[in-house]
């Protein structure tokens, strides 16, 4: 029976086991897919914590890429052998094979690997909708990421830089602000060390910025709210610090009429149609050379809880991969 790592319980790492499963035929509308690469997210932590809500037991993880072995009835544009990768179908990645529905499927082209996919398709997706769709980046502006040396972090690196935004980048170590430096970032900052409102001051002569982008969650939600110019927009879009809560709306008057979002990949790649152009952005990005992913780190997919452990301990820098 192919093997899956489960948790049966909310909690630390521990809570990850490797357990058989069943996996049974495809049914209507289904692909029986067997994986290559698993991508590591940091949700899947938010999930095994217990963070966000998912139903036990639970196998963990939100993207893969594989090969088609079976095909349900009624699926049309998939065949056995076709390779493909995978995000948005309520968890369940961290295993040898399973059954997707297909209309979640991506056929991976020539030029993208599986490994490559694993590494960038919730990350890549992500920076997508963000910089083209939740604002609308322009050539010439400058923008604030914090945790620039993470996976959707180098990402956002190389796709801003390519088009001609500056990069004002976050990170704890000076071994990740140099891998920032490489993919694109312009400016980076220790913020474990300096203030990144100071810094942003100081390179936009105070000016301050149109848009920040914060996954770090509670412990940058007010200096990234200081670092935007009046009407500026916060994109808060990750917990990795813990959640951003109880906040009193005055605030962004106070701090001068902001505005601030909290979007979700799943709602930006909600239909079919929006999915398929969201990946052909990211893989023409791909193909083209403008992105270069691939994995910082493998891990066989029995040490599950050690990339996780690695993952929330800040020990990874860009992607991180499970091989089954
Ligand atoms: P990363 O590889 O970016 O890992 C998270 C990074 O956050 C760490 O490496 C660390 O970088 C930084 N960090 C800051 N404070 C902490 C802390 N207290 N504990 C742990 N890490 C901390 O992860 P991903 O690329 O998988 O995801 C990045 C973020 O994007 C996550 O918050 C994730 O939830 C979010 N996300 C949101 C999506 C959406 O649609 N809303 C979709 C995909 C991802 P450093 O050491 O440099 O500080």
């Amino acid at each position: 029976m192919p093997k899956a790592i489960r948790f049966h319980e909310t909690g630390g790492p521990e809570v990850l086991t490797l357990d058989e499963v069943q996996v049974g035929d495809p049914g209507p509308g289904e692909l029986r897919v067997r994986h290559t690469a698993i991508g590591v997210n940091f949700v899947d932590t938010y999930e095994r914590s217990g963070l966000y809500p998912v139903e036990m037991p639970a196998v963990a993880g939100n993207e893969a890429a594989g090969v088609v072995e079976g095909v349900g009835d009624g699926v049309e544009g998939f065949s056995e052998g076709d390779r493909i990768a995978y995000t948005g179908v309520a968890g369940g990645t961290y295993c040898e094979a399973r059954l997707i529905l297909a209309e979640r499927a991506l056929r991976l082209p020539d030029g993208v690997s599986d490994e490559a996919a694993a590494c960038s398709l919730i990350k890549g997706l992500t920076v997508e909708y963000l910089i083209r769709r939740t604002y609308a980046v322009e050539a010439g502006e400058t923008v604030l990421w914090h945790a620039a040396a993470g996976g959707v972090g180098l990402i956002a690196c190389q796709w801003l830089d390519a088009l001609g935004v500056t990069v004002i980048g976050t990170m704890s170590t000076p071994e990740k602000a140099e891998r920032a430096r490489e993919a694109g970032c312009h400016h980076t900052v220790l913020y474990t060390e300096e203030s990144f409102v100071e810094r942003v001051r100081e390179i936009t002569d105070g000016e301050l910025l149109p848009v920040v982008y914060d996954s770090v969650g509670a412990d940058t939600w007010e200096g990234s709210l200081d670092c935007l110019r009046p009407r500026g927009l916060m994109v808060s879009f990750g917990n990795a610090s813990g959640a951003v809560t109880g906040v009193d709306l005055g605030i962004l008057s106070r701090k001068g009429s902001l505005y601030v979002t909290r979007p979700t990949l799943g709602t930006y790649t909600a239909t079919r149609e929006e999915l398929v152009a969201t990946a052909d952005a990211l893989f023409d990005a791909m193909m083209s050379g403008m992105i270069e992913v691939a994995p910082s780190r493998t891990y066989p997919l029995a040490d599950a809880a050690q990339a996780h452990r690695d993952l929330e301990g800040r020990r990874t820098t860009g992607s991180v991969v499970l091989i089954p």
